[in-house]
């Protein structure tokens, strides 16, 4: 979804809600991760004296493989952002800042950024997963195989 900011950046006080989803497209574009269902972005851009701000919430849901025992889990995550929002930026470059294209902010490509960002890259079905036995395979949490093995 792309947001035209003109009023947003003209009149000070303007605000807008933001409630909208990354396109099923986009989300195909993440590799790495399997998304269940949509990822929704609910927030709101404001004019405060002239500066816009965009806050906003991204929620979603995955499915991958934990690292260590190869089992399937699902994981629901909730990230909030805020970004302000410029035409152009001169001086320091900054995380904080979002240079839009002229008036449009693509919302999709921002929140697909912010996201991976926020992702972890390793993911564990629990803390305290003991993983697969390098020997047998045995999944550890479901039995302990009896081989025998090196303690760390
Ligand atoms: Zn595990
Ligand atoms: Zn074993």
């Amino acid at each position: 979804m792309v947001i035209n900011l003109k009023q947003l950046y003209e009149l000070t006080g303007e605000k807008s809600e933001i409630n909208t989803e990354i396109s099923p497209e986009r989300l195909k574009e993440i590799h790495g991760y399997s998304f269940i269902g949509p990822v929704t972005l609910k927030g709101v851009i404001r004019n405060r004296a002239g500066v816009v701000t965009l806050n906003y919430t991204a929620d979603l849901r995955i499915s991958a493989e934990c690292d260590r025992c190869l089992g399937l889990l699902e994981r629901d995550y909730s990230f909030e952002f805020e970004h302000v929002l410029v035409r152009s930026l001169y001086g320091d470059d900054n995380d904080e800042y979002v240079v839009t294209e002229g008036d449009d902010l693509d919302m999709d490509e921002l929140a697909v950024t912010d996201v991976l960002l926020q992702m972890p890259t390793k993911l564990l079905c629990k803390e305290d997963c003991k993983g697969l036995c390098p020997k047998c395979g045995a999944d550890l949490n479901v039995s302990d195989c009896g081989c025998e093995r090196q303690q760390l």
